[in-house]
């Protein structure tokens, strides 16, 4: 088969009519002013958002309160649901769930449930991750979602729906969504506006309604978007994608670094956590030989020693074309051990299964074939090459991925 536009992420061709916007993305001013220039009364709007956020009601034309002829103009207007298909795959014994959602062109997105029971006085939690976009333009090489590309930015009501499907399966197990962290397919800075819009909608208190403390926006390192979310307000999660604390190893490893390195990403993230008074987690895919140095240990701690920080140490989730495995655990217990030593906070996440980032894309990409031999060949020596002349020191000199400029 033939990957270079993998079949999985092929947005619609050009001249076949778009789907209509999906209900659960509508901005309070869009839905008001739609209903109002029918002639509607104010109110109309809390029952369309009590009948998409409440759960008891799969489409419109079942809006009870609603009169038939406005939902028959709804319907016409818009979508109910922007997710056609879903597929769920159960692990982890029940505690995972990855389901894989087709959208109206064929798109393929994915988002994990992750159940964490209780534990040690904590409360039981009940964790999604979303996708932001079909694919992805960062291309890091040791993630499924990279390997398969850019496809398209998601609309705002595609991003909801993922968290409205998971709500709707925990409501019918008499338990409901507790975090929802933007850990899976796509860079959700740079689709801003969508996940914004997104993120307004799951926290506003007259839809889903969830506290933003315990909503997760996690980047590659998108400095602007940083800044634009800082400059929001409020106290949203950020999680910086680190996996290196020096420029020529995390070039190779986030391409995205080329454009802003490391030094002006946490430049922004303490700004940010100078400003929400949250602390920055950041993330590290502990990959064997590659980034579980002594050196890199040292470079991280240098980095980020006194910064108000979080470091999750994630073992490598197998990836077909990269060459690379996890770093063991002695190996990853010794970086965590030279960070804490500098005062960082660190954890191992050691339930690789129901890691988040792990377990996003890899459906997506299984779905979308076997990459062929050949292609799996030349990429995987290029990586061995690349990290070789990182692992030596030497800044990579290839321009940024194509897409991700200012
Ligand atoms: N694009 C954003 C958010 C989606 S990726 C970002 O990169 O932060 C979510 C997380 O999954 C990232 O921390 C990423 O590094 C991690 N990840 C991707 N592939 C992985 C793999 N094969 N094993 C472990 N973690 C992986
Ligand atoms: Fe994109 Fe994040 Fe995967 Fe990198 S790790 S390719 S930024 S989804």
């Amino acid at each position: 088969m033939n990957r270079s536009v993998p079949t999985a992420i092929v947005a619609a061709s050009p001249g076949v009519e778009p789907a209509p916007p999906g209900l659960s993305g509508l901005s309070p001013e869009v839905l008001a002013t739609w209903l109002r220039e029918r002639g509607e009364p104010s109110y109309r709007a809390r029952q369309v958002n009590e009948a998409v956020f409440g759960g008891s009601v799969s489409s419109i034309e079942e809006i009870a309160t609603l009169p038939g002829a406005l939902r028959h103009d709804l319907a016409s207007a818009f979508r109910f649901d922007t997710l056609e298909e879903t597929d769920l795959r159960i692990t982890d014994g029940g505690l995972t769930e990855k389901a894989l959602h087709t959208l109206a062109d064929g798109a393929l997105i994915e988002s994990v449930l992750m159940h964490y029971p209780a534990r040690r006085g904590a409360r039981e939690r009940h964790t999604l991750c979303i996708s932001s976009q079909a694919g992805c333009a960062v291309g890091c090489p040791f993630c499924a979602t990279g390997e398969l590309g850019f496809g398209r930015d998601l609309q705002t009501a595609e991003i909801v729906d993922q968290v409205r499907h998971a709500s709707r399966r925990l409501i019918g197990a008499g338990r409901r969504l507790t975090n929802i962290v933007f850990m899976g397919m796509g860079e959700p800075l740079l689709n801003l506006d969508r996940v914004l819009g997104a993120i307004e909608a799951l926290n506003d208190a007259h839809r889903f309604g969830l506290g933003a403390r315990h909503i997760t926006v996690s980047t590659s390192g998108v400095v602007p978007g940083i800044r634009r979310l800082t400059a929001l307000g409020p106290q949203f999660t950020l999680a910086v994608s680190l996996h290196a604390a020096r420029d020529p190893l995390r070039d190779v490893l986030v391409p995205l670094n080329r454009r802003w390195p490391i030094a002006e990403v946490v430049a922004a993230a303490r700004d940010h956590a100078r400003a929400t008074g949250r602390r920055i987690s950041y993330e590290v895919t502990m990959i064997s030989g590659v980034n579980d140095t002594d050196l890199d240990a040292g470079a991280m701690a240098d980095l980020l020693h006194g910064d108000h920080a979080h470091v999750n140490l994630i073992p490598m989730n197998p990836v077909a074309h990269t060459p690379w495995t996890a770093s063991p655990m002695p190996v990853i217990e010794r970086f965590a051990a030279t960070l804490e030593a500098a005062g960082i906070q660190t954890t191992i996440r050691r339930n690789r299964g129901q890691e988040v980032g792990a377990a996003c894309g890899q459906l997506a990409a299984e779905r979308a074939g076997e990459p062929p031999v050949p292609a799996v060949a030349r990429r995987r020596s290029r990586l061995i090459a690349e990290s070789a002349a990182a692992l030596l020191g030497e800044r990579s000199h290839e321009p940024a991925p194509a897409g991700v400029g200012d």
